[in-house]
C-alpha cells in the first residue's frame, strides 16, 4: 500500500511530549488540558509543582486545605500511575521547575487549566511568557469572556448573571478520562509527597480523616450518590439543615470533580425526574453561585483583601482579640454559632446556613472585620476556595456583590431554632448543653443549669450588639 492510501488514517507524527501542569484540577476525568495532551500523541506527564507562595499570593493553602491536598495528590499519583504515567511532583519556583521538567522528559509543551484567582493568573502569565504553554478551560461552566452585561461590563448582581449564563450556550458534555497515558522514555524524578510537609506535625487531623476521603475517585462516587439520592430531591426545602446539602465542596474546590460533571449529572436527572425538579434546580443554582464567585474574582481581583464596594474601605471595624478568639473556638455562648465553629474546627466543614450565621455574628455582633473571619475559614475549611470564601464573607460584611443589607442582622438564637429545630446539631457539637431542656437559649431559659454545665457565657448582648451594628453601618455606609 502506498502512503496516503484513502483507507489509512492520516497519522500525525507523535509529539515529543506534553506536561500537564495541575494545580487545583486534581483529576483525570473531564480535563481538557489532559485530553488535548493525549490527542497530541507522545508522552504525557502530569505534574504538580509545590510552590505555594507564587501560586497563591497572600492566600497560601491553610492547614485543613494542606491536609486535603496531601491526600488528593497521593490519590492522583495512584490514579495516573494506573494509567501509565504517574504524577510527577516538583517543589520550588514554578517556571524553573516546569522548564527543567521539559528538559528532563523531552516534552515540548505545557498544558494547564486557567484559574480565576489573581495570583494564579499572574503565575499563568509568567508561564505563558517563559515557556511553550497553552491554557485550557476546566474550572468554570462558561467562558467569562462571554458572560457580560448588555454594556459589555461584568455583573455585580447574581440574578441577572444567572439569567445570562442560562441563556448562553449550554456547557458541553464532560470528557471521559483517557484510557491510558504514555510515559516519558525515562521516568522523571519526583519529590515524595510526604516531603512537601503538607500534613500537620501535631496530629490534630483525626476529625478530618474520620469525615472525608479526598481524591477524585471518592469525589466521583460522592457525586453519584448525591445525584441519585433523595436528599437532592428535597434540596430546595432542606438545604438550610445540616444534612441537607451535598458536602461536595472540597471535591469541587480541589477539582477532583469538575463543575461541568456536576452540572451534567444534575441536568440528566432533571430530564427524567420532573417530581424532583424544584430540588434539582435549586442545587443547580448553587453551581451558578460558584460561577458568579469566579466571575467576580476575575473582574474585581482586589476583593480578596478589600471590599467590592469602595464606600466600605474605611469601615471602623473593631479590634477585639478576646471576642475573635472565643468565636474561633466556639465559646461565644451562642449555641448555634458555637456548634458551627466547633464542627468547622473538628471536621474542616460547616454547613452553608451555619457559615452565614456565624459570619454574621463575627461581623455584625462583634464588628470585627470580615477579613479576620475569611482568614480563619481559610485556615480551617477543607473546601477553602478564594472565590467562594471572598463572596461569602463580603456578603456577610454587607460590602460585596449582592450583599446582605446592613440592617439584616441575624439573631443567632432564632436562626438556631429555625434551622436546627430539634437541637441535634447543637447537642452533637456543644456537648455541655446535651442535657439542657432548651439548647437554643440556655442562658435565658435556664441560667443556673447553664452555669452548672460550664458552658461559655454570652460574649455580647445580642440586642445591644445589634443596635451598635445598625448605628455603625448607618453612619458609615449610607
Ligand atoms: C462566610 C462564607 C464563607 C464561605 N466559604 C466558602 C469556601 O471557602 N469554599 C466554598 O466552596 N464555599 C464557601 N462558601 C459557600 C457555601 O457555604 C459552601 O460552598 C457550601 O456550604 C458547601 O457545602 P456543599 O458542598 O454541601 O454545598 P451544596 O449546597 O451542595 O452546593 C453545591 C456546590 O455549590 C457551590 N456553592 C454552594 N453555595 C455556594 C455559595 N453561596 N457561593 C459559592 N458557591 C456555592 C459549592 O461549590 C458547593 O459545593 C462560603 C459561604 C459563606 C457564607
Amino acid at each position: 500500500m502506498t502512503a496516503g492510501h484513502p483507507s489509512l488514517p492520516h497519522r500525525q507524527p507523535s509529539a515529543p511530549g506534553t506536561l500537564v501542569w495541575l494545580r487545583r484540577e486534581l483529576r483525570t476525568h473531564d480535563l481538557p488540558a489532559l485530553q488535548a495532551a493525549v490527542a497530541r500523541g507522545g508522552p504525557v506527564v502530569p505534574v504538580y509543582v509545590h510552590g505555594p507562595d507564587a501560586e497563591h499570593g497572600d492566600w497560601p493553602p491553610g492547614a485543613a486545605s494542606r491536609w486535603w491536598l496531601h491526600h488528593s495528590l497521593v490519590a492522583l499519583q495512584r490514579e495516573t500511575a494506573a494509567l501509565g504515567s504517574p504524577l510527577v511532583v516538583r517543589a520550588g519556583d514554578t517556571v524553573a521547575s516546569l522548564r527543567r521538567l521539559l528538559h528532563d522528559t523531552g516534552a515540548d509543551r505545557v498544558h494547564f487549566t486557567a484559574r480565576a484567582e489573581p495570583a494564579a493568573q499572574t503565575l499563568e502569565a509568567a508561564v505563558l511568557a517563559a515557556l511553550p504553554a497553552r491554557s485550557f478551560p476546566g474550572d468554570e461552566l462558561w467562558s467569562s469572556a462571554h458572560i457580560r452585561t448588555a454594556s459589555g461590563g461584568p455583573y455585580r448582581v447574581f440574578t441577572p448573571f444567572s439569567r445570562r449564563c442560562l441563556a448562553a450556550e449550554a456547557p458541553t458534555a464532560p470528557l471521559t478520562a483517557p484510557a491510558s497515558l504514555t510515559p516519558p522514555a525515562t521516568p522523571a524524578a519526583s519529590v515524595a509527597i510526604d516531603r512537601l510537609g503538607l500534613l500537620p506535625t501535631i496530629p490534630w487531623d483525626h476529625g478530618l480523616a474520620a469525615t472525608w476521603t479526598p481524591g477524585a475517585a471518592a469525589g466521583r462516587a460522592a457525586l453519584t450518590r448525591w445525584i441519585t439520592g433523595e436528599t437532592l430531591a428535597r434540596y430546595d426545602r432542606g438545604r438550610d439543615t445540616p444534612e441537607g446539602t451535598s458536602a461536595l465542596s472540597a471535591h469541587l474546590a480541589f477539582g477532583e470533580i469538575s463543575v461541568r460533571a456536576a452540572w451534567w449529572a444534575v441536568n440528566q436527572r432533571l430530564a427524567v425526574d420532573g417530581a424532583a425538579s424544584a430540588g434539582l434546580m435549586a442545587w443547580r443554582r448553587q453551581l451558578i453561585w460558584r460561577e458568579f464567585a469566579r466571575h467576580l474574582l476575575r473582574h474585581f481581583p482586589h476583593t480578596v483583601s478589600a471590599p467590592l464596594q469602595p464606600r466600605y474601605d474605611g469601615f471602623p471595624w473593631r479590634r477585639d482579640p478576646e471576642l475573635l478568639r472565643r468565636w474561633q473556638r466556639g465559646q461565644t455562648g451562642f449555641p448555634y454559632v458555637d456548634a458551627a465553629q466547633r464542627v468547622l474546627w473538628h471536621t474542616g466543614w460547616t454547613p452553608n446556613r451555619a457559615r452565614m450565621v456565624t459570619a454574621s455574628f463575627l461581623v455584625k455582633d462583634g464588628l470585627v472585620s470580615w477579613l479576620e473571619g475569611a482568614r480563619w475559614f481559610w485556615d480551617t475549611l477543607v473546601d477553602a476556595d478564594l472565590a467562594n470564601n471572598t463572596l461569602g464573607w463580603q456578603w456577610a460584611g454587607g460590602c460585596g456583590a449582592d450583599a446582605a443589607p446592613f440592617f439584616r442582622v441575624f439573631n443567632p438564637t432564632t436562626q438556631g431554632r429555625r434551622h436546627d429545630p430539634t437541637g441535634a446539631f447543637i447537642r452533637a457539637w456543644v456537648p455541655e448543653l446535651r442535657d439542657m431542656p432548651d439548647v437554643h437559649d440556655p442562658w435565658r431559659k435556664a441560667p443556673v443549669l447553664a452555669a452548672a454545665t460550664g458552658y461559655a457565657t454570652p460574649v455580647v448582648d445580642h440586642a445591644v450588639a445589634r443596635l451598635r451594628a445598625l448605628d455603625t453601618w448607618r453612619s458609615t455606609a449610607t
